[in-house]
């Protein structure tokens, strides 16, 4: 199904190959036959590429963007340890402090939890005995 009401017609990407060799233009890549050497039989003798070119007209080269996940990943962790340099020391007390009253809470929770189970006389009631 193609879109209708958009109203505007977008022309095709169209690529540009142009021989290095005589300078002609096609939108396909293959060989320049004017440049291309056949032999009688029509078989390629000396093969001439076009070569793709920009919408500025420059050579298009293929994009060096395949990056490898190992790359990725240094990057990433020089990026994180960056940072973290980055952090002043107001910064890092605060998580520090951050950190420490997480652990208070998480302590104070415990300590709760263990007093609920502890007896006026000290024992730590585990469960119900079955046996009396
Ligand atoms: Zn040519």
């Amino acid at each position: 199904m193609k879109p209708r009401s958009l109203g505007v017609e977008r022309l095709p990407q169209t690529k540009t190959y142009q021989c290095l060799s005589c300078d002609s233009v096609a939108h396909h890549k293959g060989l320049c036959r004017s440049c291309t050497q056949y032999d009688e039989s029509g078989t390629v003798l000396k093969p001439v590429q076009r070569t793709r070119l920009n919408a500025d007209g420059s050579v298009w080269e293929v994009p060096d963007n395949r990056i490898r996940p190992a790359a990725v990943t240094v990057d990433t962790l020089r990026a994180h340890r960056k940072a973290q340099k980055k952090l002043s020391k107001k910064q890092r007390a605060k998580a520090k402090a951050q950190q420490k009253a997480m652990a208070d809470a998480m302590k104070k929770e415990m300590e709760a939890k263990v007093a609920i189970e502890t007896q006026e006389d000290g024992s730590v009631l585990i469960g119900e005995s079955e046996e009396e």
